[in-house]
């Protein structure tokens, strides 16, 4: 066992919020089945490997794989028995399967249908999902917010949070509301190998005392072995400059995950770095890349591989 207790993960303050949360973060969206089938079993065993580890962080959604992602959290973590304080849990609202309404009836629903799910009596952070989608961001501004904070005051969720992909979504909500009244950001795809652009807004966010949850490190499976699925939104230029990348890393016996995982991990600014993982395996192999240094040689060359694309993104 390399992994004994001393070299479990590091934590780190998330912002202002007290939490000391794991520097991975359990990203549960692939309990949901979105990067394929997962059975019960193996969810249960994931999330049992990730708390022995030291993951004290999950995320999730009502929109990923239509609740099946919540409710199997919900399931793991009860059969697990796992005191409710040994963990954060984070879920979100406004995103849905069927659609998306940031409407303060619907998001005051959402949240009851997602604790019951997830079969807790709060949960430590709520996020507003892909507040891009908003028919306009003054609605998340006027009506979303003040909606969740209500929330808060009725100790459905301690914190309040914003995701979604477009960087400049984050500061025209921060310039527009009160001072406490969202406490993180959740950014995702823009703090990689690939594309790093997440870095730039961070003295921002820290003037304004809001947290910072960087998601996919690996590109949503961009930097994996296995490449992303069918669904993903990449173009196809940078689809294979990602694969030769993973090619170029394997044909020296090395790993493009972890080394990605590593160079999210490096900037402290990052309270946490969610992952998605549904295996026992990804679970140590991300943790065990969080307690190793990183190939420097390895990371510029894979830097030259993704050169023509970097910090290339998608529509939303
Ligand atoms: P990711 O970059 O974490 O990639 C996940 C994929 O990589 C999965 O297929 C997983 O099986 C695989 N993987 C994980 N560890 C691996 C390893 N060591 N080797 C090889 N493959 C490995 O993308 P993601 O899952 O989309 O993002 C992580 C989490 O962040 C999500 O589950 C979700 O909780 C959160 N997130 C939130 C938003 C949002 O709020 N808008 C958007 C994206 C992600």
């Amino acid at each position: 066992e390399t992994l004994h207790r001393a070299k479990m993960l590091a934590k780190r303050e998330l912002g202002n919020t007290g939490m000391m949360v794991g520097c991975i973060g359990f990203g549960a969206s692939p309990l949901g089945n979105v990067f394929g089938a997962v059975s019960e079993p193996d969810a249960v065993a994931t999330v049992r490997e990730a708390l022995r580890l030291g993951i004290n962080f999950f995320d999730t959604s009502p929109y990923y794989g239509a609740t099946v992602s919540e409710a199997v959290l919900g399931k793991c973590l009860k059969t697990l028995d796992v005191p409710r304080s040994d963990y954060f849990l984070s879920t979100k609202c406004g995103r849905y399967a069927e659609g998306f309404d940031f409407s303060e009836d619907r998001v005051t629903r959402s949240v009851e249908e997602s604790l019951q799910r997830l079969g807790v009596d709060y949960v430590d952070i709520l996020q507003i999902h892909d507040i891009e989608f908003a028919p306009s961001l003054d609605q998340i501004v006027e009506e979303t917010i003040p909606a969740l904070n209500k929330l808060r005051k009725a100790g459905k969720t301690r914190f309040v949070g914003i995701t979604g992909l477009p960087l400049e979504i984050f500061t025209y909500v921060l310039d527009r509301v009160p001072a406490g009244s969202v406490d993180m950001i959740l950014s995702y795809c823009h703090y990689g190998i690939n594309d790093s652009t997440l870095g730039d807004l961070i003295p921002y966010l820290k003037s304004k005392g809001v947290a910072v949850i960087s998601a996919s490190p690996l590109a949503m499976g961009l930097l994996t072995d296995n490449g992303p699925a069918d669904w993903h939104p990449a173009s196809s230029e940078l689809k294979n400059a990602c694969k030769a990348a993973a090619e170029h890393c394997k044909s020296k016996g090395k790993n493009i995950s972890k080394l990605a995982m590593q160079y999210s991990l490096k900037n402290k600014d990052i309270a946490t770095i969610l992952v998605g993982m549904n295996s026992i395996n990804q679970v140590k192999e991300n943790v065990a890349a969080s307690v190793e240094p990183m190939d420097e040689q390895l990371l510029m060359e894979v830097e030259a591989i993704l050169k023509p694309v970097k910090n290339q993104t998608w529509a939303t």
